[in-house]
């Protein structure tokens, strides 16, 4: 069979022996994450861009109109990496520029190289999620994605906390356990069409180990799981870092169906539980700020701008998380003798989060697009670029929304008729089926409601 059927098939079937390992079919892409050099050039320029964030943030003009660092992060870096979810999984991970600082001071023997306390281990989720809800408040209500100066503070602040756990402990502790995007990133991968994976057969009677624990000195996985650890996408930054490690060329990259590490999951990881409902009450809190009805409301009720958001994000944090109580009280089981509790409505409400992440970020990018040329003539005095301003209409970016919502719409449903049909087959009734499909559908018209 002919790689790109078998590739359909891969992206298609539920079946995981349809997986189509990328690494066999094109070893040019295992060579290029194999080749740590690659890494180090795109890791290089990752941090001369944040530099540049940085400088023009902390030293350019104030005025977003007139500081290209703004629309480069928000509308262009931010939106980037959100898309890359979909197919690369946490692989910005592996190049992104935050660890740059600690993984330089680890190098030069600063580093304390303390092993990881179980109390980080145990509630860095938490705090990694609550880091995640105050970027995106903070984002809004002191409108950093208008700010050169916050948004150079917040790079910073991210390169300091990830430098500070790099002086204290061993590897990339700040990437595994604290850092908000990483968090957001490895839950978004659940739904990515590729997957990195061992090949537990080569993998029976390692005697090595070298993925995990490294080889003639060179150290192993960045995030202590090593090829033959990774279970999920949750963890793994896809950085290749294992691959030169592996003596029985065991990592795959996997070509899958976006939907079969959801329904295998079932919920159960404590990220997405709280994640999932953040994001949709949050994206749905952010889109109604646009609104007049919200204009409306808040100088009815004399409320400031950021009292009015705060109320509102809250508010649509607690409905969704609600409504995600309700359809798991429907669905009718919440815990299981083999693998005890999971939230089976979490991965179902899990494509329309993140298609809506990547909505409303594309949204900010359509929406700055054509002036970030003649921001840059602005800041630098080159008057000819701003006769290159363009505007990119509003209808097209709604309908592409639209189109977006509505397929993760349908895939929140597949994945209901998928556990009705396997794992779950006669424990949803009938009736709750249908009132959970409906749910599903009465968030698409809340988002499409507030999209257009
Ligand atoms: S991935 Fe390679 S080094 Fe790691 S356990 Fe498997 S065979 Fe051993
Ligand atoms: S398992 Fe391999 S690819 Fe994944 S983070 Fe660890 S070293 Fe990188």
């Amino acid at each position: 069979m002919i790689w790109w059927t078998r590739g359909l098939r891969s992206l298609i079937s539920s079946d995981e022996e349809e997986r189509l390992d990328l690494f066999r079919v094109f070893p040019g892409i295992r060579r290029f994450l194999a080749a740590r050099h690659h890494y180090a050039y795109l890791r290089t320029a990752g941090d001369v861009l944040f530099i540049i964030v940085v400088v023009s943030g902390l030293f350019g003009p104030p005025d977003p109109e007139r500081n290209f660092a703004v629309f480069l992060v928000w509308g262009l870096l931010w939106p980037a990496i959100v898309l890359s979810w979909f197919f690369t999984g946490r692989m910005w991970c592996g190049i992104c520029p935050f660890p740059g600082l600690g993984i330089f001071l680890q190098r030069k023997g600063l580093s304390l190289n303390l092993p990881v306390p179980g109390l980080l281990k145990k509630y860095g989720v938490y705090t990694a999620v609550f880091l995640l809800a105050l970027v995106i408040w903070v984002e809004i209500v002191a409108g950093l994605d208008r700010s050169p100066m916050g948004t150079s503070w917040l790079v910073l602040s991210i390169v300091a906390g990830s430098a500070l756990l790099a002086l204290l402990f061993t590897g990339q502790s700040w990437c595994r356990h604290l850092c908000p995007l990483g968090r957001i990133s490895g839950a978004a991968a659940t739904l990515s069409i590729t997957e990195f994976r061992p090949d537990h057969e080569k993998c029976r009677g390692c005697e090595t180990f070298g993925c995990y624990r490294g080889v003639d000195g060179r150290s192993g996985c960045p995030v202590y799981l090593g090829a033959y650890g990774v279970q999920n996408n949750l963890h793994c930054l896809v950085c290749g870092h294992c691959l030169v490690l592996c003596h029985r060329d065991s990592p795959r990259l996997l070509l899958r169906n976006p939907y079969s590490e959801l329904i295998r999951n079932k919920g159960r990881y404590i990220t997405c539980t709280y994640i999932v409902p953040f994001l949709i009450g949050s994206q749905l809190a952010r889109f109604l700020r646009h609104h007049e009805l919200y204009a409306r409301l808040r100088d009815l009720l004399s409320l400031s701008d950021p009292f009015a958001f705060s109320l509102l994000l809250v508010t649509g944090f607690v409905l969704i998380l609600g409504i995600i109580r309700f359809g798991t009280y429907l669905f009718g089981i919440s815990e299981d003798p083999m693998f005890g509790k999971f939230a089976p409505m979490v991965p179902i409400f899990i494509p329309m989060a993140f298609t809506g992440e990547l909505v409303h970020r594309l949204d900010v990018f359509a929406g700055g697009l054509g002036d970030f040329i003649p921001t840059i003539g602005r800041q630098f005095h080159l008057d000819v670029l701003s006769g290159l301003a363009f505007h990119i209409p509003d209808f097209p970016v709604q309908i592409m929304s639209a189109f977006f919502m509505l397929n993760g719409a349908i895939a929140g449903s597949y994945i209901l008729w998928r556990f009705c049909l396997e794992d779950f087959e006669g424990v949803v009734r009938l009736g709750n089926f249908i009132v959970i499909n409906l749910m599903i559908f009465v968030l698409l018209i809340a988002y499409l409601a507030v999209i257009f």
